[in-house]
């Protein structure tokens, strides 16, 4: 008996798109692609329900006509390789021909397009991959493709999309990936009605601060860098705008974003003595390689490439990293690991400073309680000794329950707490005996451990928050704007004042004590940039993110000398945190040197 059937296209066709179509973004990139091969200046993207209900692409490219319109949706229909020498010389986005079939065999499609010397165009209605209407229409010259109803014949893939805001925010991050590389051709992105980004033709640089925000003009160093093999151009953030997340990596080759961890080790290696372990450089890098010398096959989403010559390419593309940031060595020393007795802030514009010996006080330390911060500090006390005493007796195992009790390590009492007990290494590190041995314990994350978890206590009735003297505009791009109108009940609630100004701009009038108010702009921009990360990876509770944001953004940074009483409070600090041992992101605070180790 004969038992093998072949599949019907349509079945094969649903089976392909799959591959090609997970998720609304990933039909979003296709279309994009298409437009930008159709050689369009202006593309416009409009998305409903997160790309659920509608994801339309309408482009000023060269159309198609009445045949094309029709084949274009058949499998390995591609205009742009005839072939398979072809594969060897790509410089169209897309060329395998699956794209507009797979999406037709999951969606309802409609097409719209004209060819620019045609009088009339033609509009195609296609629903699972059958043909249901063709007919002459009058419309624009280019394309524009309607994906509705994504999915609408397969309720198992429709029942893996996340909520709309996760669906949202990868469709986001495809427009700036396909945008990105493409900063000669305008493009716009609207969501339900409201227009989220309206990007004009111009620099890379221009579209980088128009996608994320004004202030990145000034965080980013130029990367440039001309060989045989590539052509390297680009743009590599200032250390001190070093980040916990690997989500502002952006890489191009070819006007394609790709992933490649070589590469992106090659960047990150030239800045390894600049930023804190753990943390990453942004950057927004395109290569151009001749084609011949890539592989771009090798994945049906095409954001993997093989490089024929990939060690050449790592030395180029890391000494020309390292070449930008010496170039600006000297901006980034005076920025980055500064001791901040030498960190004088710029004043804001127009104010006259008075003379240094009127606000001078002796006495000042910024680690003790003061009345605005007593809320935000754990200690009510003012008296630091006293604080210091108590918390370095044995942590008693009575009081409080301690989630990871034997995990904590428990300090030693050093009598009066007037001994230094404590050393500073490398001005990143607080080395500190206990009785189960050496801790050394990482200032930088102790500290966020510490404000994190004031944070949580300090409720809305108790902000503290200090007026500014002048308040403080900052601008984001409609779409950071929504996310951050979200955010704003949680950033009232820890002492910020923030009213909007319509569209797209806030004002900022009080923020908690211990917040730098001279770069508030870029303090927010990271704080959206980590929510946006953190809702994309796991749809994370967006108070928590601000909160672990706000402990990090305030929190000391490596480098800081501490005096022998701050690292004490310090100490003291972290021990009365339940979970002491781990910062809020998940990090390693304390390692400790047993006995046996130190006896060796
Ligand atoms: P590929 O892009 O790999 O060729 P697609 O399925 O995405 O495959 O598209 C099939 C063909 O349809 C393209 O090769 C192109 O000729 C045509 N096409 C698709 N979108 C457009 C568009 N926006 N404007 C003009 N032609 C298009
Ligand atoms: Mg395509």
């Amino acid at each position: 008996m004969d038992i093998i059937n072949i599949l019907p296209d349509s079945v094969a066709n649903q089976i392909a798109a799959g591959e090609v179509v997970d998720r609304p973004a990933s039909a979003v990139k296709e279309l994009l692609e298409n437009a930008i091969d159709a050689g369009a200046t202006h593309i416009d993207l409009v998305v409903k329900d997160a790309g659920r209900t509608l994801i339309q692409v309408i482009d000023n490219g060269c159309g198609m006509s009445d045949s094309d319109a029709r084949l274009c949706f058949e499998r390995h229909a591609t205009s742009k390789i005839h072939h398979a020498d072809d594969l060897f010389a790509i410089r169209t986005m897309g060329f395998r021909g699956e794209a507009l079939a797979s999406i037709a065999a999951i969606a309802q499609v409609e097409l719209r397009t004209r060819l620019h010397d045609a009088e009339l165009g033609t509009e195609i209605a296609i629903e699972g991959s059958k043909i249901i209407d063709q007919h002459p229409t009058a419309c624009p010259i280019g394309t524009s493709l309607a994906v509705k109803n994504l999915f609408f014949n397969v309720p198992a893939r429709r029942a893996f999309l996340k909520r709309d805001s996760v669906e949202m925010a990868h469709i986001e991050e495809t427009f700036r990936r396909v945008t990105l590389t493409h900063p000669d051709i305008a493009f716009s992105l609207s969501a339900g009605g409201r227009t989220l980004y309206d990007l004009a033709a111009g620099s890379m640089l221009q579209r980088i601060s128009s996608l994320f925000a004004d202030s990145y003009k000034e965080r980013l160093f130029p990367v440039e860098e001309v060989t045989d093999l590539v052509r390297i151009k680009g743009f590599v953030a200032r250390p001190e705008f070093s980040r916990r997340s690997r989500g502002e990596q952006y890489l191009f080759v070819d006007g394609r974003f790709i992933k490649h961890p070589g590469l992106s080790r090659a960047v990150e290696k030239a800045y390894s003595s600049l930023i804190p372990d753990g943390n990453y450089p942004s950057y927004f890098i395109s290569l151009q390689v001749d084609p011949s010398r890539i592989d771009i096959n090798i994945h049906p989403a095409k954001t993997e490439v093989k490089f024929a010559d990939e060690s050449a390419l790592y030395a180029i593309l890391h000494s020309a990293v390292k070449k930008a940031l010496g170039q600006f060595s000297l901006a980034t020393e005076l920025s980055f690991d500064t001791p901040p007795e030498f960190n004088i802030p710029p004043a804001p514009k127009g104010y006259n400073p008075p003379p240094p010996s009127i606000s001078y006080n002796p006495d000042y330390n910024p680690f003790r309680a003061t009345p605005s911060q007593t809320r935000m500090k754990l200690e009510p006390s003012d008296d630091n000794h006293a604080a210091v005493h108590r918390h370095l007796q044995p942590l008693p195992n009575s009081t409080q329950p301690l989630p990871e009790e034997p995990s904590i390590p428990e300090p030693i009492n050093h009598g009066s707490g007037q001994a230094s007990s404590c050393l500073q290494l490398q001005g990143r590190y607080i080395v500190t005996p206990l009785s189960s041995g050496l801790a050394i314990i990482d200032q930088h994350r102790a500290h966020q451990r510490i404000l994190f978890d004031r944070l949580a206590d300090a409720g809305p009735q108790h902000t503290p928050s200090q007026a500014l003297l002048f308040p403080i505009q900052c601008h984001f791009s409609a779409a950071d704007a929504d996310l951050f109108g979200e955010l704003l009940p949680d950033l009232l609630s820890y002492g910020f004042a923030i009213e909007s100004t319509g569209q797209s701009t806030f004002v900022v009038t009080a923020t908690p004590p211990d917040v730098d108010t001279n770069n508030l702009q870029n303090f927010f921009d990271m704080m959206i940039t980590d929510c946006k990360g953190a809702s994309m990876r796991s749809g994370g509770l967006i108070s928590d993110t601000v909160r672990a944001s706000l402990a990090r953004q305030m929190a000391i940074r490596p480098g800081r000398v501490l005096t022998d009483e701050e690292m004490q409070q310090m100490v003291a600090d972290l021990f009365a945190c339940p979970m002491a041992d781990t910062a809020p992101d998940g990090r390693p605070i304390i390692t400790i040197v047993k006995p046996e180790q130190l006896l060796k």
